[in-house]
């Protein structure tokens, strides 16, 4: 497989922003770009890459607020989120000063994503699930051919989004993984926006957040 992949830990949240690539072709997907853009930059440039594309699950300022700098620095366009989560990327100065985050700026990406739609990670297909609920327009980036999912905020290894934030819902985010992402098989692994990522089967066995 041509596809590599590595985490930089970004802004107080350690958000785990995700640099990923085609090994023989060198270009890179960044997915959600909080903030600490000169470390991301610096990765790329030791693996020698091009940054083609920055893809964003949602519009919170740990995953969104460096994405304007990322584009400017790079040329390379902003895809996704769901348009829901337009009102949130508009707001990323305003959400960055409420967490004492620096730098971060609104937002508006070059191309909105829909339930359904495909975007090239890597040089590989992966699906765009829309799965509202830890914000409205939160998605997912899932290939079931590598088995591999970014799943942002939306699940966790042991626990769910958090749905307590202005245009959370709880209802919405539960039936997301349960309707969507779970039924796509046990042995899909992801990475999450915080911490150790895990597996769909491990989640439905032992999440103790999903229903059973
Ligand atoms: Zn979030
Ligand atoms: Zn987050």
């Amino acid at each position: 497989m041509a596809l590599k992949a590595a985490i930089i830990p970004v802004t107080a949240f350690e958000q785990n922003c995700c640099l990923v690539w085609d090994d023989a072709a060198r270009r890179a997907t960044v997915i959600d770009p909080g903030g600490d853009v000169p470390r991301i930059l610096a990765a790329v440039e030791a693996q020698g890459l091009t940054v083609e594309q920055i893809l964003l699950t949602h519009g919170h300022i740990d995953h969104a607020g460096g994405a304007e700098e990322l584009r400017e620095r790079t040329g390379a366009p902003v895809i996704g989120p769901h348009r829901a989560d337009a009102m949130l990327l508009a707001n990323l100065e305003r959400q960055g000063a409420a967490y004492g985050l620096d730098g971060a700026r609104n937002l508006v990406p070059d191309r909105w994503l829909e339930e359904g739609e495909e975007v090239m990670i890597g040089g590989e297909t992966f699906q765009v699930l829309h799965c509202p609920g830890h914000s409205p327009g939160s998605v997912v980036f899932v290939s079931t051919a590598l088995r591999v999912a970014f799943v942002g905020d939306v699940l966790f290894r042991g626990s769910i989004g958090r749905t307590d934030f202005p245009y959370g819902d709880h209802d919405a985010l539960i039936g997301a993984i349960v309707m969507k992402l779970l039924p796509l098989g046990d042995d899909i692994a992801f990475v999450c926006g915080h911490g150790p990522g895990s597996d769909f089967g491990t989640e439905r066995r032992t999440n103790p957040f999903l229903p059973r």
